[in-house]
């Protein structure tokens, strides 16, 4: 029996600080919360994340999924043909293409990765790809380029990463980030658009954003009658989140660098223990973002619920993997993705089940491990220790090794 427990708190610094709480003062003080034009709350946050990405244009959004229906929109997906994705993302991904008009056509991750494998694509059948860097670990993206079709990022778990030493966000036509709670740079709530095609940053703009905006900024001759009356469907930014946001994306690096530091403290401790567990791993010109870090069971999970179970139990930071979304009842009954998607009537089919090996695989092998953002040499030695004994117990409980 474990008995070996995690008991120091998880260590962190208050999501929101002195400085977030002064920029809510100073913006409630100017008397401007709603920005309809390109105000200048809205303007810093969108100029920041064209610096992070390096890309020339963001467009800030109330949520991240309101940004993925804009990219889809905007890169022109069809009825027709799907947008190909991997089921290892948020429901909203998956959501966004039929939002946008379109289907999630899902395809299986690559073996050594949660990501999308692009070897699985069908081009003909697409419109789009949607690849999320899931996890914080970033997606083979110069595996993309070769497909003839529009790839769109999805950032949310990922900001700040480089892939190859390029900017997670700058790789597709264009990148999605979620400013939601959870994630590593929050506005409370919000999303972010990053392009360097200003045929992309108009299109999105037109689905949600003002007229006084649309005026402002769209030169496209196809878009700009558009500019009184487009399709409304309000997906501003609050000047409220944008400043909390600004703030955030300040402190990121630093909280990207402990955390860097603590996951390779603790990486250490699990090789000279011998553990049979690894972080997925990426390239040396490859910087990580931060959502739960994914770690590889090398002996066989034959109860992974058991499993993550006992991990809770003994205190270690596990996030839960998503629900298995390709046997939710949205996914599964035609009638539901009707009623909410009238432009699929007739046209669904159910993804198989057991077409995504991978998928399957990662989801019984895989723990996510939050790894504190803040300096914890102490805590990272605790979890490894509870790490070592939680392993050992359930190998000793009858999971087989391999
Ligand atoms: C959080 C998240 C979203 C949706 O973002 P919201 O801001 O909550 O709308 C989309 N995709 C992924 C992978 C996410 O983690």
């Amino acid at each position: 029996m474990a008995t070996q427990r995690v008991t120091i708190p998880f260590p962190k610094h208050p999501k929101y600080g002195d400085d977030e709480v002064s920029a809510v003062t100073a913006l409630i003080r100017s008397g401007s919360l709603s920005e309809i034009g390109r105000g200048p709350a809205v303007t810093a946050i969108e100029d920041a994340f064209a610096a992070l990405t390096g890309t020339t244009h963001a467009l800030s959004f109330n949520s991240g999924t309101a940004s993925l229906h804009g990219a889809l929109h905007a890169v022109g997906v069809t009825p027709d043909q799907g947008v190909a994705m991997s089921p290892m993302t948020w429901i909203s991904a998956i959501n966004a293409a039929f939002h946008a008009g379109s289907f999630p056509l899902f395809s299986d991750i690559s073996a050594d990765s949660p990501n999308l494998d692009p070897a699985g694509i069908n081009p003909s059948n697409c419109s789009a790809v949607l690849a999320t860097h899931a996890w914080g670990v970033p997606a083979s993206m110069e595996r993309f380029a070769d497909l003839p079709v529009p790839v769109v990022e999805d950032c949310s778990h990922a900001h700040g990463a480089v892939y190859r030493g390029r900017s997670i966000g700058s790789w597709g036509v264009a990148g999605c980030f979620s400013l939601q709670e959870s994630k590593a740079v929050s506005g409370g709530e919000g999303g972010v658009l990053t392009t360097s095609d200003p045929g992309i940053y108009q299109r999105a703009m037109t689905l949600g954003h003002h007229p006084f905006r649309l005026e402002e900024e769209l030169t496209d001759p196809e878009l700009v009658p558009l500019t009184e009356a487009a399709a409304s469907y309000k997906f501003r930014m609050p000047a409220l989140a944008a400043v909390i946001a600004r703030v955030q994306l300040r402190s990121l690096p630093d909280r990207m660098r402990n955390s860097e530091t603590n996951l390779a403290h603790l990486t250490q401790l699990i090789t000279e223990a011998d553990l049979p567990l690894a972080p997925v791993p990426v390239s040396d010109d490859t910087v990580r973002g931060w959502y739960g870090t994914p770690f590889t069971v090398q002996i066989r999970v034959s109860d992974p619920a058991s499993f993550f179970a006992a991990c809770k139990a003994a205190g270690l930071p596990v996030r839960a993997l998503y629900a298995d979304w390709l046997t939710s009842p949205l996914m599964t009954e035609p009638r539901l993705i009707e009623r909410y998607w009238p432009h699929m009537r007739g046209r669904w089919m159910p993804p198989g089940k057991h077409d995504f090996p991978n998928y399957q695989r990662f989801r019984r092998q895989t723990i996510l491990l939050k790894v504190p953002d803040v300096p914890s040499p102490d805590y990272m030695e605790q979890v490894a220790a509870t790490l070592a004994a939680t392993l050992q117990s359930l190998l000793s409980s009858g999971m087989k090794g391999t």
